[in-house]
């Protein structure tokens, strides 16, 4: 019996919160490559709140998932016949073939990895698009200096963990939120933040940042949007900086979600609040990574990863991330290396 690519596809469109349902496990013939092109095995999948908003049939800053069709998203393979001269058997590589188990890619599709430097799952997480995320969001448009607040919300997260440990380098007093006192405990003891809020317990969350800003907030780091946001906006210092990287507590709302106006905060306080999408700096990535991995060489930086096991786990995986079910980058792991120099 041949082999067959495993693939899972976006089965109907999720209004609100989405369920095993959303998805649909189908089986393909793999395809031999053609002149140029490479098989992969799927070594790693990358599961991303952003991938909630692909589901939407509307325009975006990325276009959306087709029904019936395989989920997009970050993954590492590992060649296995190649007919293109870039790369051979047992080559690891990264790229956007996503959930399925073989992808054929063309040779332009994929970018070699050297998993000499660090664990290759690192390259969907603190090496990659996540870890790009915070180094550029914090320092390109938070711009924090010595001795102001940084203040991060979903901070036990890929990118917010990140965001944590860059604004320590930077010598800030860094105060993180999130929803478990694992997190808490992760971000005070491991990352060393100054100050940790666990959302979900406390009663009055402008009194808790009140409480961790003593001097204010000089930049607010926003993964979640919603009420966290609200309450951390009140407490903005004059010229703060907001870099607006998600809102995830937005993004299975059947309702529009209207909270505070913002405008007279920013007036108030000079602020900037400024949305982005890491894909704005695509042409700076090579500088983040090199700066991101020398920090990871030096011990100035470290990561997590909570890594579920086996294809079949990727939309439970996918689902964990709105029930808070990750510290650090979330990934599945699909099979091992067979190459293994
Ligand atoms: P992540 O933080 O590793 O995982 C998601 C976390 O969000 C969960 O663990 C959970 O932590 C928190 N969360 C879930 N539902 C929530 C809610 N209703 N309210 C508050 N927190 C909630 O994910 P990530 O990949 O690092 O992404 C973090 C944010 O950055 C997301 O909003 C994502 O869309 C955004 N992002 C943006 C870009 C960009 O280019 N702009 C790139 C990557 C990611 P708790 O237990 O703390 O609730």
């Amino acid at each position: 019996m041949s082999v067959l690519n495993k693939q899972i596809v976006l089965a109907n469109r999720p209004n609100g919160m989405p369920s095993l349902d959303t998805f649909r496990f189908v089986e393909q013939e793999i395809n031999e490559p053609a002149e140029d092109e490479v098989l992969l095995r799927t070594l790693y999948v990358s599961v991303d709140p952003y991938m909630r908003g692909r589901m939407h049939d509307a325009e975006s800053y990325i276009a959306p998932f087709q029904l019936n069709e395989v989920i997009e998203g970050g993954s590492i393979g590992e060649v296995v016949t190649s007919k293109s001269e870039k790369y051979q058997p047992g080559d690891i590589v990264i790229g956007m073939f996503g959930w399925q188990t073989y992808y054929t890619a063309k040779e332009e599709e994929v970018r070699k990895i050297d998993p000499s430097i660090a664990p290759i799952s690192t390259h969907l997480g603190v090496l990659g698009m996540t870890g790009l995320t915070a180094y550029f969001g914090l320092l390109d448009i938070g711009k924090p200096t010595e001795g102001e607040t940084v203040v991060i919300s979903g901070a036990a997260g890929a990118v917010g963990s990140v965001v944590g440990q860059i604004a320590k380098i930077k010598g800030t007093r860094v105060v993180g939120i999130a929803g478990s006192d694992e997190k808490i405990t992760f971000l005070k003891e491991q990352l060393h933040f100054d100050e940790v809020i666990n959302y979900k317990t406390a009663t009055n969350m402008k009194k808790e940042i009140e409480k961790a800003c003593p001097n204010g907030v000089d930049v607010y780091f926003d993964n979640v949007g919603g009420e966290i946001s609200d309450a951390v906006l009140s407490k903005l210092n004059r010229f703060a900086r907001v870099p607006v990287c998600g809102a995830i507590s937005s993004y299975n709302l059947e309702k529009i979600d209207v909270g505070p106006r913002v405008q007279t905060t920013l007036i108030k306080k000079s602020a900037l609040m400024q949305g982005f999408t890491v894909g704005n700096y695509a042409k700076r990535f090579p500088e983040g990574a090199i700066q991101l991995g020398q920090w990871l060489q030096e011990g100035k930086l470290t990561y997590r990863e909570t890594i579920r096991e086996g294809f079949e786990n990727i939309p439970n995986a996918f689902l964990d991330l709105f029930k808070g079910n990750n510290i650090g980058k979330l990934l599945v792991k699909v099979s091992d290396r067979q190459n293994d120099q």
